[in-house]
């Protein structure tokens, strides 16, 4: 397939504006001022099937600015309802979001989705802005999951502005252009199960089941097809739950809005990679509870799967078979989880006497609040025989190395090769992550105009296990300026 030269040679297809009007409403975006293109994603425009030299067009900054519409798009705002922090909170819907339209790229379909470009019907007492820093947070991290191997969405661009945006203080508005097959949520569904609009929840369920699991269309007659697309959902989810626990990611809002329904990581805000590790470590600012703390992350995301399971029960029908699914998440996540730390740890495969090793580390982490990323990333040293590095990241190192002996006579009855043991280790703890330092150092210089640590960090991201010279910043702690950093739901 050649490669499209300018948007217009784009295949659009739109799936999701072909259904009917009661799932949102057509709309144009609202552009920014002057806009200024800070940076374009090469890798999510080969997504697309779309030639590089089109990111530096001015054709294309006036579409991905909200000025110009998408040639063949059918732009639209979607509804969809939620739990917030645990609570209904009734309709919601993409309140600061314009899906673009729906491109078929080489390997399948991507919609293109502006954030930040105007009021909808479903704004509420939001401005439909996106301030600039929250949208580099985004575009950085959604690259940096991406780089990990975690399933997210993209981001193919990100548009900047002079125009003011009051928040705390007054900001300027940025754009971030995300992509995702699907940007349909757990919050969807719950949408027209709440409203006892059965009809419609089964045409969102056939439209998912028809465009991202087919195969869930031949599990049978009746409700079948809906037990077998909540069974897959819960599957997708448990995984995500185990890769985001493996990575010491917090995402911060897990509401049943946030939540996609193709397992994806949705809806960047006030996330965070842990730095010092604490088991309850809390991202949000605003979260006073914990509600969405790192430890609860799982629990959570199965509170969120009931919301789901509850809506599609309409369909199904089937309160019993649906509590059956639900259960196996527990053991698919526990699994999942098992596996990642096992091969983080060089210990695969997984024994249950393991389970004893990793609290044992993860509560020594939490006491001593050592670094998560660098805890695992040293670990491969210490196979190799430097354990100082592993051992420099505890205050109290007698007892970090209590541990490290406890965990070296597990490689000692495990035989193999030890220097091929480590360099697979290399291969699943990231040396570099997203840290919110590094988010900072990127916005401050994006507020002066200068890309350049976007595009560093972005290098480095696309494949955070190698190590790559003079990039030692990259990896270090946070400074001591970064203590006082707070993210919050203010974006
Ligand atoms: P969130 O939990 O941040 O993903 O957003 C919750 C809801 O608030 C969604 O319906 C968003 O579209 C909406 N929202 C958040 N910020 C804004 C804003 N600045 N303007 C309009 N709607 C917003
Ligand atoms: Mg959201």
């Amino acid at each position: 397939m050649s490669l499209a030269t300018s948007l217009d040679e784009l295949s659009l297809s739109n799936s999701f504006a072909a259904l009917p009007p009661d799932f949102y409403t057509r709309l144009q975006p609202r552009g920014l001022t002057a806009p200024r293109l800070l940076h374009a994603n090469e890798d999510a425009a080969a997504l697309l099937g779309l030639d590089p030299k089109v990111l530096g067009s001015d054709a294309f900054l006036r579409v991905f600015a909200g000025v110009d519409p998408l040639p063949g798009g059918d732009p639209l705002a979607a509804v969809y309802s939620g739990h917030q922090f645990g609570v209904w909170a009734g309709q919601l819907g993409d309140g600061r979001a314009h899906l673009l339209g729906e491109v078929a790229g080489p390997d399948g379909p991507w919609e293109l989705q502006l954030k930040g470009a105007g009021l909808t019907p479903y704004s509420r007492m939001g401005d439909g802005r996106a301030v600039l820093r929250s949208s580099v947070r985004e575009y950085l991290a959604s690259e940096a999951m991406h780089g990990l191997g975690i399933p997210t969405t993209r981001a193919l661009a990100l548009v900047v502005s002079d125009d003011p945006v009051v928040r705390e203080t007054v900001e300027t508005a940025a754009i971030v252009t995300r992509m995702a097959p699907s940007f349909v949520r757990f919050g969807s569904f719950e949408h027209w199960a709440s409203r006892r609009q059965p009809e419609q929840l089964r045409q969102l369920a056939d439209y998912v089941i028809d465009g991202f699991y087919p195969a869930c269309r031949t599990a049978g007659e009746g409700g079948a097809p809906y037990l077998a697309l909540l069974r897959e959902v819960i599957g997708r989810t448990a995984r995500l739950m185990a890769q985001w626990q493996c990575v010491g990611f917090c995402h911060g809002v897990m509401n049943t809005d946030n939540m996609s329904i193709l397992g994806l990581t949705l809806d960047y805000g006030p996330y965070g990679f842990m730095d010092a590790f604490r088991l309850d470590h809390i991202c949000n600012h605003s979260d006073n509870q914990g509600r969405y703390a790192w430890n609860r992350q799982p629990s959570v995301a199965l509170w969120n799967l009931y919301r789901l399971g509850g809506a599609l029960n309409v369909l199904i029908n089937d309160v019993d078979a649906v509590k059956a699914e639900l259960e196996a998440y527990e053991a698919e996540f526990t699994s999942a989880f098992h596996n990642g730390m096992a091969a983080k740890l060089g210990i695969a495969p997984w024994r249950p006497d393991d389970e004893a090793l990793l609290d044992e580390l993860l509560k020594l982490m939490h006491d001593q609040r050592a670094d998560f990323t660098l805890t695992f990333r040293y670990l491969s040293d210490a196979l190799r025989g430097q354990s100082q590095p592993f051992l420099d990241l505890y205050m109290d190192r007698d007892g970090a190395k209590v541990w490290l002996d406890k965990w070296a006579a597990r490689q000692d009855a495990m035989g193999g090769d030890r220097a091929s043991r480590a360099d697979g280790m290399d291969q699943v703890n990231p040396l570099y992550v997203l840290r919110n330092h590094l988010a900072e150092n990127a916005i401050r210089a994006a507020k002066q105009g200068d890309a350049s640590v976007i595009i560093e960090l972005l290098r480095i991201l696309k494949n955070p296990f190698l190590k790559y010279p003079n990039a030692e910043t990259y990896a270090s702690l946070p400074p001591d300026w970064a203590s006082d950093l707070e993210v919050s739901c203010s974006s």
